[in-house]
C-alpha cells in the first residue's frame, strides 16, 4: 500500500483544521495556535511550531507539511513597482504587483490564472481561463510579500482573472487574510475587490465587509457590448448598474468605478456627460485608467488633454475623479498588462531577484 501523501496545513480552512486537531486527540486551542504559526508567524516548516511539544511536532510532521508556493521572481520597475511572478506546482504561474505610492503600499492580487472573460483592452483575458486559484495560492501572494518585509498598507482585488468568478476561493481567502485572531489580520476597510460586472454577486461581496469597484469601461449599452462582449451578455448593463443601486454602501464608504479610457472608443465629451448620468444618485468616485498598450493590442492610449478634460466634465458634475497612474509599465505590471501572450515580446527586467 503506498503512504498517503502528507497533507499540506496552507489547503485547510479552519474547520479542516480543526478536525485534524480532533482526530490527533489535542486540544481544541491547538487549532488556532497552528493556524498562527501559518498567518502570522509565516513558517514554512513543522519544527518551528515551538509551543507544540517536540513530540506534537513529530506526530504533526508524520502527516503534514507546510508548503508554501515556490520562490517568486521579482522584476522591478523604474518607478518602484515590482512584478511578482510565482510558479505554481501544476508548471502555470500567476503574478502580482506592488504599486508604492508616499506612505502607501498597495498590493495588487490575482484571483485565477488568466480570466473567463474576453474584453478585448485586457491582455489577462487574451489567455482565456487555465483555472481558478485555490485560497491558499490567493493568500500566498501576499504572504510572501510579507516575507520580503514590505508593509502592504491596501489590498486590491485587481490582478489577473474576476475575482466574483472565482467567489468561494476567494471568501476563504479573505477570511485568511481578515481575521483578527489566528489569521494575517488584514482591515478589511482597506481591501477593494474589483469586478467587470457580476451583478447578481454584488450582495455576497457586500457580506464580505470589504470595499467594492466596478469597472464599468463604457458609456452606453452598445459601447460596453464591443469593449466587454461576454460581460455585458452575462450581466446587461442596465442590470449592473441596478444592482450597484441596490448595493448597501456602508457609513463612510462609496463604490469605485473604474473606466479604462481608449482613445476615439469611449473617451469623448458625450462619454462623459452620459457616464456621469449613469452614475447619478449613487455615493462613488470614480477611477479613470488610461489605456496601457501592449503588443498589437487594438486600442490606443488617449492624449493627455482628452483624459484632462474627460476628467474635468465629471468633476463639474459633482464627481470625485481620479485618474490612475501607470504604474509599473516597464515590466508589464500596469492594469491590463498581466498575463502572457503568445505574440508577446518578452520584457527585459531593469533588475531581477528571488
Ligand atoms: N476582472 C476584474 C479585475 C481585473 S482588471 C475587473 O474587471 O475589474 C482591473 C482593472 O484594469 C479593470 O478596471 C480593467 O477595466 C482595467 N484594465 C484592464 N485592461 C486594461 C488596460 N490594458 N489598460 C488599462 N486598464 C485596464
Amino acid at each position: 500500500m503506498t503512504p498517503s501523501p502528507p497533507t499540506n496545513l496552507v489547503t485547510l480552512d479552519f474547520a479542516n483544521m480543526a478536525s485534524l486537531v480532533a482526530r490527533l486527540g489535542w486540544p481544541s486551542y491547538r487549532t488556532r495556535q497552528i493556524l498562527q504559526w501559518i498567518y502570522q508567524h509565516r513558517i514554512r516548516d513543522i519544527a518551528g511550531m515551538s509551543n507544540l511539544s517536540r513530540k506534537d511536532r513529530e506526530t504533526l510532521g508524520h502527516e503534514a507539511v507546510v508548503e508554501r508556493l515556490a520562490s517568486s521572481t521579482l522584476l522591478q520597475s523604474v518607478d518602484g513597482t515590482r512584478k511578482f511572478l510565482f510558479p505554481l506546482k501544476d508548471g502555470l504561474a500567476v503574478e502580482s504587483v506592488l504599486i508604492p505610492d508616499g506612505e502607501r503600499l498597495t498590493q495588487c492580487v490575482s484571483t485565477q490564472v488568466g480570466c473567463t472573460l474576453d474584453c478585448g483592452f485586457c491582455v489577462t483575458g487574451q489567455m482565456g481561463l487555465k483555472r481558478n486559484l485555490k485560497a491558499h495560492e490567493i493568500v500566498d501572494q501576499i504572504l510572501t510579500v510579507q516575507d520580503r518585509l514590505h508593509r502592504i498598507t491596501s489590498l486590491v482585488f485587481m490582478g489577473m482573472g474576476e475575482p466574483l468568478a472565482n467567489f468561494d476561493e476567494l471568501s476563504e481567502a479573505l477570511t485568511r487574510l481578515t481575521d483578527t485572531d489566528w489569521g494575517v489580520g488584514f482591515p478589511k476597510r482597506r481591501i477593494t475587490i474589483s469586478t467587470a460586472g457580476f451583478s447578481q454577486r454584488l450582495h455576497d461581496v457586500a457580506r464580505l465587509g470589504v470595499n467594492l469597484a466596478v469597472s464599468l469601461n463604457a458609456s452606453t449599452a452598445e459601447q460596453r457590448d464591443r469593449l466587454m462582449p461576454m460581460m455585458n451578455r452575462l450581466h446587461p448593463l442596465p442590470d449592473l448598474l441596478a444592482a450597484c443601486r441596490a448595493y448597501p454602501i456602508p457609513a463612510n464608504r462609496h463604490l469605485t468605478f473604474e473606466y479604462v479610457l481608449l482613445s476615439g472608443e469611449n473617451d469623448s465629451a458625450e462619454d462623459a456627460v452620459r457616464l456621469s448620468r449613469l452614475l447619478r444618485g449613487i455615493r462613488c468616485k470614480i477611477n479613470l485608467i488610461p489605456f496601457n498598450e501592449f503588443p498589437n493590442s487594438p486600442f490606443r492610449r488617449p492624449a493627455d488633454p482628452v483624459i484632462a478634460t474627460f476628467q474635468s466634465i465629471l468633476r463639474q458634475k459633482g464627481y470625485d475623479v481620479f485618474i490612475r497612474q501607470n504604474r509599473g509599465r516597464d515590466v508589464w505590471g500596469a492594469c491590463g498588462q498581466l498575463g502572457t501572450l503568445p505574440a508577446r515580446t518578452a520584457p527585459a527586467p531593469l533588475s531581477t531577484g528571488t
